[in-house]
């Protein structure tokens, strides 16, 4: 007898935009369904949804409280869960919906980029026990005490991750508007070509560099849980991209693919006094405000001053001035400048842990083009720079020519 496999779907903004794309999502899960397997299928709210939320909340406020943010980015995905399991009926299938906090998804307090604290999943484990289809709110959760979170933008990759570490489910599906993962952006970079395997490491890696086809938070967790994540099309029937552990089928390439985050802004702290210490209350004050601070550049200090420089996420930089503003003066600086114009552009392989000479011809291929590199930094398996936005797409597409990565 065939084994009743337990199988989680996530299926993206863009693929739930509308009726008729949701009545399209239906069908497909209800051809899984058919197969006898039994299903757990997390949504995204709908298309650019939370965009105009978040939007909505910055007319009010340049810096909203972050337990009101997710009091309204939460309301995002419940409509979309209640359209799915209707679209089920409709075709003649049980389903239940359920928010974040039914389905007893128990986070920490920090609001708009919460931390899984566990999942009770009782309740979605009976409702598969009685023959339903499970279709669970992406992004969503809440504290000990009832307190509603978000899991940081990009969520709903992480949900269905930590749904199927928690059930214990054989492949963690992620439908999307791309048909896999790609060596860049497919809508930047037109002759970018389709992975047909990469490694957890390279994928954790791309994510938390600004490739968003998986949220870099989700690829953490299927990498701690060996869920065997498979990122595919929503509106294709073809294989996609399996996220796995690194084995010797991969390719062995140097680098694997150009991402780029135009998501980044760069702050400096200018004549910072160059004593022990000050480094630390600057970057305590960001961490206070839960604000993941990334490239970070000191230069050498002249006559006892030096300028501070970082980049984070450009969503935070408004709370980040408010607080650096404060420090700056505290430690007599002379002021905190911003420019929100800035992109980040990596390339990602594992192959560069054995390889020299792999970043001199990134600044190489960049200097052809005469872009300028504002900041630097190197990790074992990745090399970024940031750069002016505009250049941004350019930028990738240069790189990818130079490495080689669309025909192989
Ligand atoms: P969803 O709404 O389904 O979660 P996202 O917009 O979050 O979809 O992620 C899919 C998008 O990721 C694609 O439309 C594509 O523009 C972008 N992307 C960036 N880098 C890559 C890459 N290397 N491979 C595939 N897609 C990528
Ligand atoms: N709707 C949320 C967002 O846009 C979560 C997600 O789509 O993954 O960030
Ligand atoms: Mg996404």
């Amino acid at each position: 007898m065939r084994r009743m496999a337990l199988i989680v779907q996530k299926y993206g903004g863009s693929s739930v935009a509308d009726a008729e794309k949701i009545r399209n999502v239906a069908r497909r899960v209800a051809e899984t369904a058919k197969g006898g397997h039994r299903l757990v299928v997390v949504v995204s709210a709908m298309g650019k949804t939370t965009d105009g939320l978040v939007a909505l909340a910055h007319q009010i406020t340049p810096a909203p409280d972050p337990r009101e943010m997710d009091m309204l980015l939460a309301t995002g995905e419940p409509v979309t869960i209640a359209l799915l399991a209707m679209a089920l009926h409709a075709l003649g299938f049980k389903a239940r919906s359920f928010t974040g906090p039914q389905i007893n998804m128990v986070t920490d307090a920090a609001h708009t980029k919460a931390r899984i604290r566990r999942i009770g999943g009782e309740r979605g484990r009976a409702a598969l026990d009685a023959g339903e289809i499970v279709v669970v709110a992406g992004f969503q959760g809440a504290t000990e005490d009832g307190e509603i979170t978000t899991l940081g933008r990009g969520g709903s990759d992480l949900t269905a991750v930590a749904l199927a570490a928690a059930l214990d489910a054989d492949v963690c599906e992620i439908y999307t508007d791309v048909d896999g993962v790609y060596t860049a952006d497919p809508n930047v970079v037109p002759d970018a070509r389709k992975l047909e395997r990469i490694s957890y490491d390279e994928m954790l890696e791309m994510a938390s560099l600004g490739a968003k086809v998986l949220q870099s938070r989700s690829v953490e967790f299927a990498k701690k849980y060996g869920v065997p994540v498979h990122v595919r099309s929503s509106f294709k029937a073809d294989p996609g991209t399996l996220v796995t552990r690194e084995d010797s089928g991969m390719e062995e390439v140097v680098v694997t693919s150009v991402t780029h985050d135009r998501n980044q802004a760069k702050v400096s702290i200018m004549r910072v006094p160059d004593r022990p210490g000050v480094a630390a209350q600057v970057f305590a004050a960001v961490a206070d405000q839960n604000i993941v601070v990334d490239m970070i550049v000191q230069n050498i200090s002249r006559d006892g001053f030096t300028d501070m420089s970082f980049t984070l996420p450009r969503g935070d930089r408004a709370r980040a001035a408010a607080v650096l503003e404060e420090v700056a003066r505290r430690v007599g600086a002379e002021g905190v400048q911003h420019n929100d114009r800035v992109a980040k552009i990596s390339i990602v392989g594992v192959g560069m842990r054995s390889h020299s000479g792999v970043a001199a011809r990134m600044f190489s291929t960049l200097s052809r083009e005469g872009i300028n590199i504002h900041m630097i930094s190197t990790s074992e398996i990745a090399v970024s720079c940031v750069i002016d936005d505009k250049y941004g797409e350019l930028a990738v597409r240069a790189l990818h020519e130079a490495f080689e990565l669309a025909g192989r």
